[in-house]
Order: structure tokens, then sequence, then C-alpha cells
């Protein structure tokens, strides 16, 4: 079946992607929706369902490589000014899941909450934080979930509770819905202490992620107690170029995709590093990014 028909104002096809994901590099969706409600959305994972279409769930971009060759069925994105809504009631703010986490910790932040700010400097929005459970040295976002509220596999929409909620290392139990919007936990703080604090962790992370004119990805994350870096660096790769993708010389768990980059040279840089680093080593790195 084909949803551009069924949902002429909600459904394009051969939108490209690469300009949405911060590789900036990739083809095109080959149907791709911004819904305007709730229930634009959940009537569209139920058509694409009932049709046997792939569905996925774009946020800022920041932790995909899209292929040259496009993604197939459709991708949704949470752009619409719903999905990123903000309230706040006493510590507890409900953040939309399509809101960027620019926008959530200025927002609590001059509320006089604390929690976000250890994601400051992070890209992309409030669902794919959670779902990769974003984070930093200064901590991660799962501690602060309260509940979540998405739409799941079937199209149903649910809250999930605290209870049902798991966050690993980057990752979350969290990865078969879309979340619509999830309820956070904070706590209230002198915000000229906020702020002191907030400086300092941008400032922290200044040194050690590509200059904000680059497109690039955080690709590899850290194995068990190891530094993803420092393993790449053994191997003597920092640096290291594919065509027009290059390992960052700031931190080598990202990768730049220079002008004129496709998604393969990404793709094989990426897999040079694991080869390399597994040689080198006889550690296996591991994907942060996904590959869609
Ligand atoms: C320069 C740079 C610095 C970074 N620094 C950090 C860092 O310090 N710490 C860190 O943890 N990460 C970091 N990242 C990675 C990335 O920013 C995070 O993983 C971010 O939380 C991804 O959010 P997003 O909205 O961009 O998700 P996307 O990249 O759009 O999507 C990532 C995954 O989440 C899913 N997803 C997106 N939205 C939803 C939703 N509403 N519901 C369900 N699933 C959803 C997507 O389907 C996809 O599988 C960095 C990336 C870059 C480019």
């Amino acid at each position: 079946m084909d949803l551009a028909s069924q949902f002429p104002s909600l459904v394009s096809k051969q939108v490209p992607l690469g300009e949405l994901s911060c590789f900036r590099v990739g083809g095109s969706a080959e149907m791709f929706a911004r819904p305007r409600t709730r229930e634009d959305l959940v009537a569209l994972i139920k058509a694409s369902n009932a049709a046997g279409i792939p569905w996925k769930v774009l946020g800022g971009g920041s932790n995909i490589l899209i292929p040259d060759e496009g993604v197939a069925g459709l991708v949704i994105e949470l752009s619409d000014p719903t999905f990123q809504k903000v309230s706040i009631d006493k510590t507890r703010a409900t953040l939309g899941g399509g809101l960027s986490l620019a926008d959530a910790i200025s927002t609590t932040c001059q509320a006089g909450l604390s929690g976000l700010e250890v994601l400051v400097g992070v890209p992309g929005t409030v669902g794919g934080a959670i779902c990769k459970n974003a984070g930093g040295k200064s901590g991660d976002i799962g501690p602060f979930v309260h509940s979540v509220e998405l739409v799941d596999s079937t199209g149903s929409i649910e809250t999930r509770p605290r209870s049902l909620l798991r966050f690993g290392y980057r990752s979350s139990n969290l990865d078969d819905g879309i979340i619509i919007s999830a309820a956070v936990d904070l706590l209230h703080e002198n915000p000229d202490d906020l702020v002191r604090r907030i400086k300092k962790i941008w400032i922290e992370r200044q040194g050690h992620q590509p200059d904000p004119t680059e497109n690039a990805g955080y690709v590899f994350r850290n194995p068990r107690g190891m530094s993803a870096a420092e393993l790449i660096d053994k191997a003597g790769l920092r640096g290291t170029k594919v065509g027009k993708a290059e390992l960052s010389h700031r931190d080598p768990c990202y990768i730049v995709a220079l002008p004129g980059a496709s998604s393969r040279d990404v793709r094989q840089l990426i897999e040079l590093v694991l080869a390399r680093v597994e040689e080198e080593t006889t550690f296996q790195l591991e994907l942060q990014v996904d590959l869609w």
C-alpha cells in the first residue's frame, strides 16, 4: 500500500535524509512523515504495520548513519510543536519526545531545576537521548526518568513507569516504540550554582568533540572498563582517512565527514578501525552510532 496516497498531507516520498543527520551524508527516505498530532502518529504506525511497511523514528539525527542508497519504508520525525512541549510541576518536568535537548536543559535550568545539565553539549532530542541513555562524565539521563509515554510497536499509546524501564551504557529497553513524552524528576538548585556547573561542563566538552562546524558523529563507545579512544590510539589510527571520512584528531571516537564524503566512506572507515583495533590490541570496539 502507498502511504503517500493514504495520508497525502502527511507523507512525502523520496525525502533526502542526509541534511537531517549530523554526518550530513546518505540518501533519501522512501517515505517520510512529520505527524502533527498523536492521532496522526498512531494512524501512521497502524497503517504501516497493516501494510508490512518498516518504520523508523528520527530524532536530531546525531546518532545515526544513513546509507547512500537511502532508507526503505517510512521515516517519522517528531518535529511538530505538538511533540516539543514542556511543562513543569514542582520538581517534575514533562518533556516532549521531539524537544531538543538544548531546549530541555535551558528550560529546566531556568526554572532552577538541576539534573539535565549533565547533557550540556550533547546534540539531539529528548526521545533520542532517552532511547540511547545519553550522558557523559557527569552522568546519564536514565536515572532522572520517572516515566515515558510512547506509541508502542502495535500503534497503541502507553505509559511505561520507571519500574519497567531499563537503562544501560548508551542503551535502553525503549527501542521498540516512539517516545512521545517523558517525565523527569529533577532537583531544586540555586540557579547561580547551576549556571556555574553548566559552564564548567561546557568548557570541559569543548576540547573533546569535533568543532561544531564539522559534520561528525560519535561512532565508537568504550568497551567495558576500557577507553575506546586509547585503544584507537594504541592502534595508531587517530586522524586516519578513508575517502573523505576522517577519524577526528580531537577525539578518535568521532568520525568527521569532510566535504564531499559519502556514507560509504564513513562505513569503510568504521570497518577499518574495528578490524585494526582488534588486530593491534585484541579488544573489540563497539559501535555507538546506529547504522540505518
Ligand atoms: C558532536 C556529537 C557529540 C555527541 N556527544 C555525546 C555525548 O557526550 N554523550 C552521548 O551519550 N551521546 C553523544 N552523542 C550521540 C548523540 O548525540 C546521542 O546519542 C543523542 O542522544 C541522540 O539523539 P537524537 O535525537 O539525535 O537521536 P537520533 O540520532 O535521531 O536517533 C538515535 C536512535 O534513537 C532513536 N530515537 C530517536 N528519537 C526517538 C524517539 N522519540 N523515540 C524512540 N526512539 C527514538 C532512533 O530511532 C535511533 O535509533 C554525540 C553526537 C555528536 C554528533
